[in-house]
């Protein structure tokens, strides 16, 4: 199982390679230490052979037995020597109780492993050329002193390993706390913002290290939050309101015509109003639909070969009705041979008549609306043109705006709530498009869209 806090599997991992890194390194020392030892037993032990090898040759013309001996005996009772056919010439007690055989065909002096007594011990056997015959040497030491010298360093090890140990694992632990203080913070500050306090921020730590940095990046995802929720809180508080309006003519109508008085006329004439009221709020319910699947991500739009100029001709057969009602002159000029797109034929047909029905709307009646389609390069440019009231400057930063409305007066009565333009706009878009507008006071407007040509 994980540990589920990072501080506690820091320190696991912290305590751990202390461990492993002890552990080598004390193993190491030990065996450098063991290494250096036994060298030490094998260097005075060949130093001892040295001494014999030395004393025989100094005697070697008169060689007094009992002094032999003497020296013999001077190296105690782990020695030995052998002549060439293995037969002894001296054996110390030690040796000879423990039957270490004599090496007499030994070429070259070595030091190697024996056992005395149950105990290791370490063994040199040196041949020795004397007067023309050879003889082999024989010297072991026990290695009890030695042992006892590393079983006490051992001994000093074990108990350090563990102390070390608790004492890495507290350390480890209070660095990953310490490091990890911050993000405790970040913690606490981030799930202490809700809806209701989007406006705080996160206190981004001066170090500039990841920390900051993420500080910094959690602070502009609760800005683009805090941006998001304050469109969805304007665009609901909006739709609430443009849908109170026609609810509140509607309700006037129907107590008008249900007033004691009122007679068959003024009746059928309120509830043609009621039905008109009716027809506006739909659509404007259904424009309230579109934009919040638009912004839901839940409206896709095709992606298939549209010609343009055959959706702005429909949407121009469409407006044509309007316009001859209205008395405003309504022209399309069309590309000959189709301009395609890649996109939604029902959304741009849409698009085209949201800019018609608006310059047919805000034309006076003996006003013109000029439509014109055409290919520049790898584009396709769709222009509505009227020659209407136009859009005072400082207005035309907006219109495309939701619920953004010149005149909100003048632009209800005509049927609008300020929507139209901004879901022009998404449309456009969405399309890899853009629209745009150039107007002038009481002169007209020119509303122009561009579309990437497929
Ligand atoms: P509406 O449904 O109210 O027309 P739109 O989003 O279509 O909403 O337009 C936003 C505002 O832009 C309108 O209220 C109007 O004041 C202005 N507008 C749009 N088109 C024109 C135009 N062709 N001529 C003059 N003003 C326009």
């Amino acid at each position: 199982m994980t540990p589920r806090s990072i501080g506690v599997r820091l320190t696991v991992w912290f305590t751990s390679l202390f461990a492993a890194a002890f552990l080598i390194l004390a193993g190491a020392l030990w065996l450098a230490l063991r290494g250096s030892l036994y060298q030490a037993v094998d260097e005075s032990l060949r130093e001892r052979a040295d001494g014999i090898v030395h004393f025989i040759e100094d005697h070697e013309t008169r060689l007094d037995v009992d002094e032999v001996k003497e020296e013999f005996r001077a190296h105690g009772e782990l020695f030995q020597v052998a002549d060439e056919s293995g037969r002894w010439v001296h054996r110390g007690a030690g040796l000879a109780d423990l039957a270490v055989p004599s090496s007499a065909a030994a070429a070259d002096a070595s030091v190697g492993e024996a056992t005395l007594h149950g105990e290791p011990a370490r063994l040199l056997t040196q041949p020795v050329e004397i007067g023309g015959r050879r003889f082999v040497v024989q010297i072991a030491a026990p290695l009890h002193d030695v042992e006892q010298g590393l079983y006490a360093t051992l001994r000093f090890l074990v108990p350090l390993f563990a102390a070390s140990l608790v004492l890495a694992a507290a350390l480890g632990y209070w660095l990953s706390r310490r490091a990890l203080a911050p993000v405790d913070e970040i913690t606490r500050a981030a799930r202490s913002i809700t809806a209701d306090n989007l406006a705080h921020r996160l206190r981004v730590p001066p170090a500039g290290d990841e920390l900051t940095r993420l500080t910094e990046t959690l602070n502009e995802m609760i800005a683009r939050l805090e941006a998001s929720f304050r469109t969805i809180s304007r665009f609901t508080a909006d739709a609430s309101h443009e849908l109170r309006t026609p609810l509140a003519v509607m309700r006037t109508t129907a107590e008008v015509a249900l007033q004691r008085g009122a007679d068959g006329r003024e009746r059928a004439a309120a509830l043609e109003h009621i039905v008109a009221e009716i027809e506006r709020t739909t659509q404007l319910v259904e424009n309230l639909l579109l934009i919040a699947k638009a912004d839901s991500g839940a409206a896709p739009l095709a992606r298939e070969p549209v010609d343009v100029a055959a959706a702005v001709g429909d949407a121009c057969a469409q407006a044509s009705v309007l316009a001859r009602v209205k008395g405003v002159e309504l022209a399309a000029r069309l590309p000959d041979a189709p301009v395609y797109t890649s996109g939604d034929a029902q959304a741009l047909r849409r698009l085209f008549l949201i800019l018609l029905d608006n310059a047919v709307k805000y034309t006076p009646a003996g006003g013109r609306c000029d439509v014109h389609v055409e290919r520049r390069g790898a584009e396709i440019v769709g222009t509505v043109r009227d020659t209407g009231i136009g859009i005072a400057s400082h207005h035309l930063p907006h219109v495309f705006e939701r619920f953004y409305r010149v005149d909100r007066a003048r632009s209800r009565e005509q049927g609008g709530a300020g929507l139209g333009l901004a879901i022009g706009r998404w449309i456009a878009e969405s399309h890899g498009g853009a629209i745009a507008v150039e107007s002038e006071l009481e002169r007209g407007s020119s509303f122009r869209v561009h579309l990437p040509g497929a």
